[in-house]
């Protein structure tokens, strides 16, 4: 049973060599599969199984894949998606949770300009394009 066991380890290991394997990515197409599927079982959101399937033949294909470098160039785009949705995130926690200043968002760039609260009108420079604007705070 052992050797069994052993041999198996091993022809598995064979099997993923020069494969690309696990990562973050995959992990986390895992974790969103087994939520959907879970929340597939509600009535209306039966379509949700289909998706979830989806996910896990996903991750399993990119474990198995032998194009590494795509797999990778996959990886960074993922990791610059989930970067850039941390970001608005933590911006939109700090609009919403600062009692001390207000934020307002430049029309031209989209960069959030802070200004004390209670100044009245004023007019406010967007310090990455210029723009301005005249706000009450
Ligand atoms: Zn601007």
């Amino acid at each position: 049973m052992r050797n069994f066991l052993y041999r198996f380890r091993e022809s598995f290991m064979r099997f993923m060599y020069g494969r690309y394997g696990g990562d973050e990515l995959s992990r986390t197409m895992v974790y969103a599969g087994l939520a959907l599927l879970i929340l597939s079982y509600l009535p209306f959101l039966r379509f949700l199984n289909i998706c979830s399937w989806i996910l896990f033949l996903w991750a399993y294909f990119r474990m198995f894949s032998k194009n590494i470098y795509k797999r990778q160039q996959e990886l960074s785009k993922y990791y610059k998606i989930r970067g850039k949705l941390f970001r608005k995130f933590s911006t939109y926690k700090q609009v919403h949770t600062d009692k001390t200043h207000r934020y307002f968002k430049c029309k031209s760039c989209g960069t959030y300009s802070r200004v004390p609260k209670g100044k009245g009108k004023i007019r406010i420079t967007c310090k990455k394009c210029g723009a301005q604007m005249i706000k009450r705070t």
